[in-house]
């Protein structure tokens, strides 16, 4: 049996080892996945560790995503780009760093029917996630794309970035009346934040624009909530959570497991 895990801290709410360990199981592989739990001052012990083990491979989540690039031996073109990492193979002794967090959640739009190409797209925040997010959509062809944050600073950083990397203006104001797609990419909505939402003006929401959250847990935010009400199209975070595990299987493993594992694993894991 060859083995897999996941490194964060906390991690143990992880769906991680349960997804990736049906799909093993449905496809007769001999890997094992589960969880590893490391603070952050214990990373690069962990890491060595890992690797003294012979782990095949390990994702990194939070606080990770961008450390861990210091302890590898090589790193993907797009995840030195995304400036993070939350996917890592062991090939041979080496370990290389993979970024399949925006694909995924590309991959979980299109899975839904919301196509970003040619939509004008808003972002909410500009944090780890929002920043592979945002560049992925300015090169798949986005029409426009708007990145607002809390701290104005960080949208500014992101859209300066975006720039020097895809050639993409990203705006940091609202300029439109009306969006194709909202994102939530901010925190707000889950945890100690559940009940909140990142929106207080929802006008530039209506029935021809899709909501999607990055959070899946509440199941419905009360963003979700509000654009239902006004009959726009709404996504949870689940469909990303689940697409960039189909792509970090197929890093680890090399089995070119179908997009269509996707639709059992919703379906036998999640119940959805
Ligand atoms: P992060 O780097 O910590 O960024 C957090 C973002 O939320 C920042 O833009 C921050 O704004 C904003 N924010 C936090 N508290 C706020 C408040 N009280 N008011 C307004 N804005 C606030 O986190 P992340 O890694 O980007 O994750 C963002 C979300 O995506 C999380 O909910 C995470 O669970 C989710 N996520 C989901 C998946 C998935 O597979 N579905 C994958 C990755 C992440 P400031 O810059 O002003 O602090």
């Amino acid at each position: 049996m060859k083995k897999l895990t996941i490194i964060g801290y906390p991690v143990s709410h992880s769906f991680s080892p349960v997804m990736h360990n049906f799909i093993s199981q449905s496809i007769g592989a001999p890997y094992s996945y589960d969880i590893t739990e490391v603070a952050p001052e214990k990373l690069g012990e962990a890491v060595e560790k890992l690797k003294a083990e012979g782990i095949a491979g390990f994702n990194v989540t939070a606080p990770h995503k961008i450390e861990i690039m210091k302890y590898l031996d090589g790193i993907s073109k797009q995840a030195q780009r995304y400036g993070a990492v939350n996917t890592v193979v062991n090939k041979d002794g080496k370990l290389f760093g993979y970024n399949t967090d925006a694909d995924g959640f590309y991959m979980s739009l299109m899975h839904k029917g919301i196509n970003p190409v040619m939509a004008h797209i808003l972002v909410l925040g500009a944090g780890g996630a929002a920043q592979p997010v945002v560049l992925n959509l300015a090169e798949k062809g986005a029409a426009s794309l708007t990145v607002l944050n809390r701290t104005k600073e960080k949208a500014e950083a992101l859209a300066s970035y975006a720039a020097e990397c895809t050639g993409f203006e990203v705006k940091t104001e609202m300029d439109r009346e009306h969006y194709d797609i909202v994102i939530n990419c901010t925190t707000l909505g889950m945890g100690k934040n559940k009940g909140m939402s990142p929106m207080y003006d929802l006008s530039v929401i209506d029935k021809n624009s899709a909501v999607v959250d990055m959070i899946y847990n509440p199941e419905k935010t009360v963003l979700l909530q509000e654009a239902e009400k006004l009959g726009a199209r709404v996504a949870n975070g689940l469909g990303m959570l689940v697409f960039q595990g189909i792509l970090a299987y197929r890093l680890f493993t090399g089995i070119d497991i179908p997009d269509s594992m996707a639709e059992d694993v919703l379906k036998e894991v999640f119940g959805k």
